[in-house]
């Protein structure tokens, strides 16, 4: 089992296979950066798979492929048999956009993947395009009939911000309930790489236009994930995420891996270290220390739910995966 230095047990491990995307979502990555990381230092996939094994054999139950998108990683689907053949109940899933899913969703599935998180922020291909910054929404659409027609759980992500989607917080609720998926509102959290101004909304006023049309209930949060769940009268539940409130990290379970090889302790912190000479030598003890000791460093919380202090972080959600 793997505790943290202030005694929370981790259990999972979120991996980011590459920081390009093919969007440039306002809140993450408005323009493309200054260079992309050269494609020599990403870890292969047999590199990650190294360190994959050390963390399930430490305690790792949970595994979230992300990125940038990371659908554009060649043969995901080999990475993604590599882990489910070397623990078949390992509780395996994806964050994408969604655009290439029609083409790779069986793939996946077949590869062992159980579950996805699709980033929906729109149904309206005008507000899709103004986010993204790209005509997406049609290949999005197919992407997640795809997805739920091969039977993968399927989750809907979506932030709402102020003055661009916040008119379609019912919109997206109902098109999630009307084919058996749930969503998660999340807070749009400050960075220094997303668009000047934008403003995200928060919990309350999420919860406020949900219930002007909708009667519900507050359901408690699942140990260790971030969202708050409520339930409406007909038990249908959504969840919202709040890294804005003091609660947020206190049961945090989770450590974050970049497609370089960097150990993240906390989507805020800068701090990290990285695994790429551990895993290329096929060193598993200094692969394991390196895991021991970011844990010890994990911080007790992130900046944006401390009042007062420095509430944009300086890392790029297209690296940390979200
Ligand atoms: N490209 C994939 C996607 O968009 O789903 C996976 C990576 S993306 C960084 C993971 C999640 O982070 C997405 O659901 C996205 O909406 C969310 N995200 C990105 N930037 C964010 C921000 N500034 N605030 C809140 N959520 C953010
Ligand atoms: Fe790309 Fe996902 Fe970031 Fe949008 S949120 S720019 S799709 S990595």
């Amino acid at each position: 089992m793997l505790i943290d230095g202030h005694g929370r047990s981790v259990s999972y491990l979120r991996i980011s296979v590459t920081e390009r995307c093919n969007f440039r979502c306002q809140y993450c990555m408005p323009e493309k950066p200054f260079s992309w990381v050269p494609k020599e230092n990403l870890l292969s996939f047999e590199d990650l798979f190294l360190f994959v094994k050390v963390g399930i054999d430490e305690g790792i139950n949970k595994i979230r492929i992300t990125g940038g998108e990371p659908l554009l990683r060649a043969d995901l689907d080999k990475f993604i048999k590599m882990i489910s053949e070397y623990k078949s109940d390992i509780d395996l899933a994806l964050t994408t956009n969604g655009y290439l899913l029609k083409e790779t969703a069986k793939k996946l599935k077949d590869a062992g993947l159980k579950r996805l998180n699709i980033s929906l922020d729109s149904l309206k291909p005008e507000i899709a395009k103004q986010i993204s910054q790209k005509d997406v929404l049609p290949k999005v659409l197919d992407g997640i009939e795809e997805a739920l027609s091969v039977g993968l759980g399927v989750k809907l992500n979506c932030v709402p911000l102020k003055g661009i989607n916040d008119t379609e917080v019912i919109d997206l609720l109902e098109f999630a309930k009307s084919k058996d998926m749930s969503i998660r509102y999340i807070e749009y959290m400050e960075n220094k790489f997303a668009k000047d101004k934008l403003q995200g909304l928060n919990d309350d006023e999420i919860q406020e236009i949900i219930g002007k049309k909708y009667n519900f209930k507050a359901v408690g949060r699942v140990e260790s994930s971030p969202a708050h769940l409520f339930e409406l009268e007909d038990g249908y539940r959504f969840g919202i995420i709040d890294p804005h409130k003091h609660d947020f990290c206190e049961d945090c379970n989770r450590i974050r891996l970049t497609a370089e090889g960097m150990l993240i302790p906390c989507l805020y912190f800068d701090e990290a270290m990285s695994i790429k000479e551990a895993v290329q030598k096929g060193d598993v003890e200094a692969a394991a220390n390196v895991l021991k000791e970011v844990l010890a460093n994990k911080p007790e919380k992130n900046k944006w739910s401390s009042d007062g202090e420095n509430e944009t972080s300086n890392r790029a959600f297209y690296e940390t995966g979200g």
